[in-house]
């Protein structure tokens, strides 16, 4: 259920609700928008009546959420959520972020040579893997502290702010200690204690698609970070499985706009991922952006045939400044800016 005040409701009416709220036993979370305020209510909803809610002054009307989201849905909050990761790079809105960089931190040399190259091309946050995800156990599997730690030696340097994977609960206060945004990986979307335990830190989450979610799937898993208290959640479409195997997953473009309609966070897409063939990037990346996606996750490496992970579908430095040249083209026309404008 959520309350809607009027439009100009004031402070002690909203208190005045919270409050009896509040003292019946329930949460409460409030939505403050341009032109009203928004009370969601937690909690066993057949108590609400007898309330009256209804009745209290500055109060429009009690709604029901028909949909399984709460916290996560437009209903909830219709204005668009706007991640502030630094003060100056901003997720959801006017500003459109690429997050580039490597699959995996390998060596400092290889992550410091690719940090210079994206920033100079206009990126405006670094990826690399630290802890890998492989699908075999023999396969790289990151170099775990030393990679955070290039990582932050490479924010120190570019002023990029970093985003990297973590891939269960032991781990959040380390990669907590270095990363900008904690990203969860495609293959843990649904690890819910994972989800909880990064509801409860300050930090923003990425939170990757699974390959095998439904969109409602997604939206709850976010939910779920948000239910514990931490409201700065980045969707990312990075594709889903289907029976095609040209590509190594299917990018469901479709799902930008779609979850764009049932929820105010901001949704990036990963092309690299979904298409797994580095030609299929820039024309994924700029369809993404075209269908309405708030930033760009793209995996670059100076010599990817060299790459310790996915090489095949990294760009190299000269096709990614060659890629945003015409996402900026791409952005003008949809009146976003690449990076806030900046360089
Ligand atoms: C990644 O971004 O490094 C990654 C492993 O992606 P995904 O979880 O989408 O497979
Ligand atoms: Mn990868």
């Amino acid at each position: 259920m959520i309350v809607v005040m009027d439009p100009g409701a004031r402070k002690e009416q909203i208190d005045a609700v919270v409050n009896r709220l509040q003292k019946e036993g329930f949460d409460t979370h409030l939505s403050t928008g341009v032109s009203r305020t928004i009370i969601g209510i937690i909690g066993d909803k057949t108590r609400l009546t007898g309330l009256a809610l209804e009745a209290m002054p500055g109060v429009e009307k009690v709604v029901p959420i028909l949909q399984p989201f709460k916290l996560a849905g437009r209903e909830f909050k219709p204005e668009d959520t706007v991640v502030k990761v630094t003060p100056d790079v901003h997720m959801g809105g006017k500003q459109v972020h690429v997050i580039a960089g490597p699959c995996a931190v390998e060596s400092e040399q290889q992550l410091m040579e690719v940090a210079r190259e994206v920033k100079a091309a206009g990126a405006t946050l670094l990826r690399g893997g630290a802890f890998k995800p492989r699908t075999s156990p023999y396969s790289f599997q990151g170099l775990e502290e030393e990679g955070l730690k290039l990582l932050a030696a490479a924010r120190e340097e570019t002023g990029l702010p970093v985003v990297t994977e973590v891939m269960d609960v032991r781990s959040i206060p380390l990669v907590a200690k270095y990363a900008d945004v904690l990203q969860v990986g495609a293959r843990n979307m649904q690890n819910f204690f994972l989800l909880k335990e990064l509801g409860r830190i300050d930090k923003p989450v990425l939170l990757k698609r699974g390959p095998a979610a439904t969109i409602e799937e997604w939206i709850l898993a976010a939910e779920y970070i948000m239910s514990e208290g931490n409201y700065n959640v980045i969707l990312c479409e990075r594709g889903i499985r289907t029976f095609e195997t040209y590509t190594r997953n299917t990018l469901d473009l479709s799902a930008v706009p779609a979850v764009k309609r049932l929820s105010h966070l901001p949704v990036i897409v990963d092309p690299s991922h979904g298409t797994g063939k580095w030609h299929l990037v820039a024309p994924m990346a700029k369809a993404a952006l075209a269908a309405g996606a708030d930033g760009l996750m793209i995996e670059t490496h100076c010599r990817p045939a060299e790459a310790l992970s996915d090489g095949q579908q990294s760009l190299t430095p000269e096709n990614f400044a060659e890629m945003m040249t015409e996402l900026r083209e791409i952005a003008k026309v949809l009146g976003k800016e690449i990076g806030g404008g900046k360089q």
